[in-house]
């Protein structure tokens, strides 16, 4: 637990939240500033900050919670699909300095956008570049 984490304060009972779902290692609740409704947050409630962070056993339960969660969001509130992602590091945008999976329904003509709207401008790569990019990732 950090003190300062507004999560792990969530995951104490020291602030309120709507739990939608709860397990020993993982707890899901809706976002206080939803995008959408159903828009929930999956977290792990040991606190850590990055996705790299967490050890197998928990990145699975976490994975294994969001899978299971996802459909049944979307069917609870009659959505057409789903974006489920992670802004890890204050670069992408996290501001809640816990690992936290969003789960945004979606429904058809919301205005919305897919996943690929969250980068910037997007690099001019070589073929070259690519290569040496997906060699020194599988290294
Ligand atoms: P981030 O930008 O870190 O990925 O997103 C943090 C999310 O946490 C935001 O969508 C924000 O609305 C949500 N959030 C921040 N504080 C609280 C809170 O106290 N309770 C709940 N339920 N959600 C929160
Ligand atoms: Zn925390």
């Amino acid at each position: 637990m950090s003190d300062d984490c507004i999560f792990c304060s969530i995951v104490a009972g020291d602030i309120p939240a709507r739990t939608v779902h709860e397990t020993d290692d993982v707890l899901a609740f809706l976002d206080a500033n939803p995008l959408a409704r159903g828009h929930t947050l999956v977290i792990p409630k040991s606190h850590a900050r990055h996705l790299g962070d967490l050890d197998d056993d928990l990145a699975s339960d976490l994975f294994a919670a969001v899978t299971e969660l996802t459909p049944h969001i979307q069917s609870t509130v009659g959505a057409d699909g789903a974006n489920v992602g992670i802004n890890d590091g204050a670069a992408a945008g996290q501001e809640v300095p816990h690992v936290h999976v969003h789960v945004i329904p979606r429904f058809d003509g919301d205005g919305g956008a897919p996943l690929h709207a969250v980068g910037g401008e997007r690099p001019d790569l070589t073929d070259d570049e690519l290569d040496a990019v997906a060699k020194a990732i599988g290294e």
